[in-house]
Formats: C-alpha cells, sequence, structure tokens
C-alpha cells in the first residue's frame, strides 16, 4: 500500500513539473482541461488500478495462506511484523517455523 502512495505521489510531482512547464504552451482555458485530464489518466486512475490489483492480491494472502492465522501477521498491511516481511502466496518469511495461532 505504501508502494502505490509512494508511487503516486512521484508521479504527481513529475506530471506537476511537466504542467508547469507547459502552461505558456496552452490557452488558459484548455491547459485547465488539460491539466484534469493529465491528473486523471496519468496519476489517480493508474494509483486506482494498482489499488485494485492489491487488493485482489491481498484477498488470496488474507485467505489461504498460513500466515493469515498467524498472530505475527498484520492483515492492514499484509506484514509479518516479527519478520517484517510481506508474505505472498508463495513466499512464508518463517517457512512456518514461528507460527503462532492469533
Ligand atoms: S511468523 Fe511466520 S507464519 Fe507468522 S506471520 Fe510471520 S512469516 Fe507468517
Amino acid at each position: 500500500m505504501g508502494e502505490i502512495i509512494y508511487k503516486t505521489l512521484i508521479r504527481l510531482g513529475i506530471f506537476l513539473l511537466v504542467l508547469w512547464f507547459l502552461k505558456n504552451y496552452f490557452d488558459e482555458k484548455y491547459f485547465l482541461i488539460i491539466s484534469l485530464f493529465v491528473i486523471y489518466f496519468f496519476i489517480f486512475h493508474p494509483a486506482y488500478l494498482n489499488y485494485k490489483k492489491f487488493t485482489e492480491e491481498s484477498k488470496n494472502i488474507l485467505t489461504g495462506t498460513l500466515c493469515s492465522s498467524c498472530k505475527h501477521f498484520d492483515e492492514s498491511a499484509i506484514l509479518c511484523t516479527k519478520y517484517d516481511k510481506h508474505p505472498t502466496e508463495n513466499y512464508i518469511p518463517c517457512e512456518g517455523n514461528d507460527w503462532e495461532p492469533k
């Protein structure tokens, strides 16, 4: 989740700079429309798609892994708090050795 926010902020910074440099090339009324278009299609829409992909992948981890039933698992961040690593469907940081029931 943090990665999505981080990448979105990077994209936002880059495109705001690009818009800043392009503002003299467009008439003011078109510039507003172009700005809204760029902000939606290059910043918000990719962030939404990444968030959707993250929730889809998270769903599988939350329901189908050993970590989902472990007390060291933080569901909101999909994180093993003991190892400070993100488990996946194919990767369990402790390999099951430190699993403890919730
Ligand atoms: S301790 Fe092991 S089983 Fe528990 S959340 Fe971490 S990696 Fe998963």
